[in-house]
């Protein structure tokens, strides 16, 4: 038999895009979960340690964050559980160029066609596969598929699609280039904000040092980050783990974002005393 080009849908035995990502936490955070409709048209389809959200825009669908490699066929097979064409994905867009989040995006672009929207720090990552050298994870090393169809915006720039508009919101720290995203969800007449926001905890490879003078963007990143997420419209706080936002898939109560922002504020402040009293010594 002649070998035919296989269609994406065909079980092929090691697919680049979707080869597993060895990594500690993965079963903890693929743990499945049935796909949840949050408000009006926006829905989540991703798992209990990584968040992925949906959107149904009337004009296409926008899908946020790709989860690891071999997360991309639970994700698509949520999606179609719901009702929705994964062909119809017109958009994903990232919240931060890291593997447990980025992952899943080559695959994802691949079966949808969808163009991925990130920060233009966060395309750099994407594109690549890789850590940016400021990046405070940068020694961890470890790559993972390159996105190419990417779209870069502003801080502050509107997406729309359909009748919904999604705000980017610059939220750097956690990496220089992480996004987090705003909409608002409608049922009848009550619209909900809902924001799904990106890691924002100060994580670092053993080695790295937020005193260092060269960790100065990184500081200042997470300080204005606390400062957009104190001020944004947020009745629905989603965030890229689940576990950082309080207890379930996501934090509807009243200051979830100020909340969120608090908690990371406090890990920062605590670091950042460690690693002066380390240094008087
Ligand atoms: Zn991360």
């Amino acid at each position: 038999m002649i070998a035919s080009a296989g269609s994406i849908d065909e079980p092929v035995t090691d697919d680049p895009l979707t080869r597993p990502m060895a990594v500690e936490r993965a079963k903890e955070w693929l743990a499945p979960l049935p796909p949840e409709k949050i408000f009006g048209n926006s829905y989540l389809v991703g798992f209990q340690g990584l968040s992925v959200a949906l959107i149904d825009t009337g004009a296409g669908l926008v899908l946020i964050d790709g989860a690891l490699p071999q997360a991309a066929p639970a994700i698509l097979a949520n999606v179609r559980e719901l009702g929705f064409d994964p062909k119809d994905i017109k958009f994903i867009l990232s919240t931060e160029p890291h593997f447990d989040h980025s992952g899943g995006l080559a695959a994802l672009v691949r079966s949808t066609g969808a163009t991925v929207v990130a920060s233009l720090r966060g395309a750099d990552g994407l594109r690549l596969g890789a850590l940016a050298k400021d990046d405070p994870q940068f020694d961890y090393g470890g790559r993972w598929p390159p996105v190419t169809r990417l779209r870069v915006v502003k801080d502050g720039e509107v997406l729309k699609l359909g009748r919904t508009a999604i705000t980017a919101h610059a939220t750097p720290g956690h990496t220089i280039g992480s996004m987090s995203w705003g909409w608002q969800a409608c049922e009848g007449k009550t619209c909900k904000s809902i924001v799904f926001a990106s890691s924002l905890n100060p994580v670092s490879a053993d080695a790295y040092r937020y005193i260092a003078p060269s960790s100065a963007p990184i500081v200042r990143g997470f300080e204005a980050s606390y400062r957009r997420m104190d001020g944004l419209a947020c009745d629905i706080l989603i965030s890229a783990h689940p576990d950082n936002a309080g207890e379930g898939r996501y934090n509807n109560k009243p200051g979830a974002c100020r909340s969120y922002a608090e908690r990371s504020r406090k890990l920062l402040a605590k670091r950042l005393a460690r690693e002066q009293n380390r240094t008087a010594k």
